[in-house]
């Protein structure tokens, strides 16, 4: 079955409201002549403060090219917890996808793998798609723990959900040690972890199921390494930071993944 390829960018904290739509724009406007049918599902994250200007950068250019993601979420649905955003929230301002579980969440803030969990429960039950990152460190690596680590991550991340959430979800994995830094994994060896989350998914629920979730690679993707990471049978596209900001880089980023 064929996978459809993913270009997602994460903006992280960077970009006002306008600087956002703008953003917003330029990307649309270097995707203008590419059939919507042929490109790959492109997914924008920005931050909370601008997800309102870019999904209205979104509408008011109706092409339908382009979708947008929150960079996290709050798996409670309202109450008394000051400082977060519900999944109906992040829904409210137009939504489609959810990243979790990021390293920088991980690491700054405390993001566990039960808490990935529970967000993906509830990013699942509001009929969005969660973007679920895991990744080793260099000491993992270096270790030689690679595999049971992300073995663990997707198997607690994962916990509870149907074959058919599962299905439609979506995993990014983000070695942390090439996440900002200029050095990419290399494709073949990405492509093996990779193929390895996907036997995990598989040994979790059946065949059909780890077929169909899309698996994309991130770690300072760029032009020049996509076209080689898309050429690899389990890599199903990237998850983007740094060359995401630029709508040049970004839409060469695209254009390599058709
Ligand atoms: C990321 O933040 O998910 C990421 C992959 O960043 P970069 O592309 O800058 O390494």
């Amino acid at each position: 079955m064929a996978r459809r390829p993913v270009i997602a960018g994460n903006w992280k904290m960077h970009n006002l409201q306008q600087e956002a739509a703008n953003l917003t724009n330029e990307i649309m406007q270097a995707l203008k002549t590419e059939d919507k049918e042929k490109l790959p599902e492109v997914i924008i994250a920005p931050t909370f403060t601008s997800l309102y200007a870019a999904n209205k950068a979104l509408k008011d250019c109706g092409c339908g090219k382009v979708r947008l993601a929150a960079q996290n979420c709050f798996y409670e649905t309202k109450g008394a917890f000051t400082g977060e955003c519900s999944v109906e929230m992040l829904k409210d301002a137009g939504c489609e996808y959810i990243i979790i579980g990021h390293s920088e969440r991980r690491q700054y803030f405390g993001e566990t793998d039960e808490m990935v969990n529970k967000k993906a429960k509830a990013i699942l039950a509001n009929g969005l798609i969660p973007i679920i990152c895991c990744g080793e460190s260099l000491e993992q690596r270096e270790a030689g723990v690679t595999d049971y680590h992300i073995a663990s991550q997707i198997t607690k991340a994962l916990r509870d959900l149907s074959k058919e959430e599962v299905a439609k979800s979506i995993i990014a994995y983000e070695p942390i040690w090439a996440i900002g830094t200029g050095k990419t994994c290399d494709a073949t060896e990405a492509n093996r972890v990779i193929a390895m989350i996907r036997n995990t998914v598989k040994g979790l629920y059946d065949t059909t199921t780890s077929e169909s979730i899309r698996i994309l690679y991130g770690g300072s993707v760029k032009p020049e390494t996509i076209k080689e990471q898309m050429s690899k049978s389990d890599i199903d596209g990237a998850l983007v930071g740094g060359a995401s900001l630029k709508a040049d880089s970004f839409a060469q980023i695209i254009k390599g993944a058709m």
